[in-house]
């Protein structure tokens, strides 16, 4: 029986991109847990061995999830605002580990996709409203302002290490890590899990996903929806440890005469990245897949080219006028549910 045509029992965290479907297959249920967590539901769903309770890592992984949350939080008191106070004024902070890792590595990834996915441009993302948890009303911010923060020229290349001691060379440098950190927490969360005994379990943060092991008597089942909410575009089946991130422009947007002004921005131009509707990433890592479905969104047609420079064989991408668009290697493993109708192409 093809995917497509088993029955769907449960579909998991509404307004999500991602839904971790159960079959009728299905013989133990999973163990799940819930949290609302880096602006969105986190919904874990693990197998729990024979004669393992899954209770108290879920507690410590909440703990955890709940730390980084406060840790890299981009407009919220924690220490990604104090590291940020330190780089306008031009002083050394002293990281720790987990946030001087998650710096380095953006950093890096930066570099790899030529600043398409760039997180030193917070103060442009605070300017166009997007460091608050309700959209603002009112206008948008004029050229001259965002013309300005862009002759700043914020790059995360400004940034020097020395030891665990991070400061700026350009003091406009504003970290925002929303494009990444969730991915990066992902990870962290599936290596708790497994280090606890749990190898089979997804963790589904609202569009960032990382499975891994197997299902309930079978893989587990990702359906990737479409971006404009109206069903699932297609289905994929997972494999040891995976991880499935969708960047989405649908996902937080201004409303101004009409006008959608969405949160992923172009840091060519300052202004919102506007060819493509989702880009979906599947590879090993998410915080890899997350930085690169960002960078995908912001590309437009030339994202081919970044999903090469940064590795990764398998994307999907909903162009903003409707156009479903496939590498080979993703084309070749998705179940297409809802494509039959769409302009599908393999392009990369
Ligand atoms: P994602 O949903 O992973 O694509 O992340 C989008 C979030 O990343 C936005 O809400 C901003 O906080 C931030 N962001 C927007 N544009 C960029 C960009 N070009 N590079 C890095 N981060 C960005
Ligand atoms: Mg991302």
């Amino acid at each position: 029986m093809s995917m497509s045509r088993r029955r769907f029992l449960t579909a998991a965290a509404a307004g999500s991109a991602l839904v971790v479907l159960a079959t009728q297959q299905a013989t133990l249920p999973p163990r799940r847990a819930r949290w609302f967590l880096f602006g969105t539901l986190v919904d874990v769903e693990l197998i729990e061995p024979a004669g393992h309770d899954a209770t108290p890592v879920l507690a410590l992984l909440a703990e955890r999830l709940q730390r980084l949350h406060v840790d890299w939080h981009a407009w919220k008191p924690g220490r990604l605002g104090d590291l940020n106070r330190a780089l306008a004024s031009g002083l050394p902070y002293v990281a720790e580990p987990s946030l001087l890792a998650l710096v380095r590595d953006a950093q890096s990834l930066s570099q790899r996709c030529g600043g398409l996915f760039n997180p030193a441009i917070g103060g442009l993302i605070g300017l166009w409203g997007f460091h608050r948890d309700e959209m603002l009303a009112g206008s948008i911010p004029s050229r001259d302002a965002i013309e300005r923060l862009l002759d700043a020229d914020v790059t995360p290349d400004a940034l020097t290490f020395d030891g665990d001691t991070v400061r700026s060379r350009n003091p406009a440098v504003q970290l925002d890590l929303g494009a990444y950190a969730k991915g990066y927490a992902l990870d962290l969360a599936q290596t708790l899990l497994h280090d606890h005994g749990f190898a089979d379990a997804v963790v589904n943060a609202g569009g960032d996903l990382v499975a891994s092991g197997r299902g309930p008597g079978r893989p587990w089942h990702i359906g990737i929806r479409h971006p404009s909410g109206r069903g699932t575009l297609a289905l994929i089946e997972t494999a040891g440890r995976e991880a499935v991130v969708t960047s989405g422009n649908y996902e937080r947007y201004r409303v101004l005469d009409g006008r959608r002004y969405a949160h992923i921005l172009d840091p060519r131009t300052g202004w919102p990245a506007e060819a493509v509707a989702s880009a979906t990433v599947v590879c090993a890592d998410a915080a890899l897949a997350d930085a690169a479905s960002t960078a995908i969104s912001v590309a437009g047609e030339q994202w081919p080219d970044v999903a090469v420079a940064f590795g990764i064989d398998q994307a999907m991408v909903v162009t903003a006028d409707g156009r479903v668009q496939f590498t080979r290697a993703m084309y070749e493993r998705v179940d297409p549910v809802n494509l039959r109708a769409r302009a599908v192409s393999v392009i990369a």
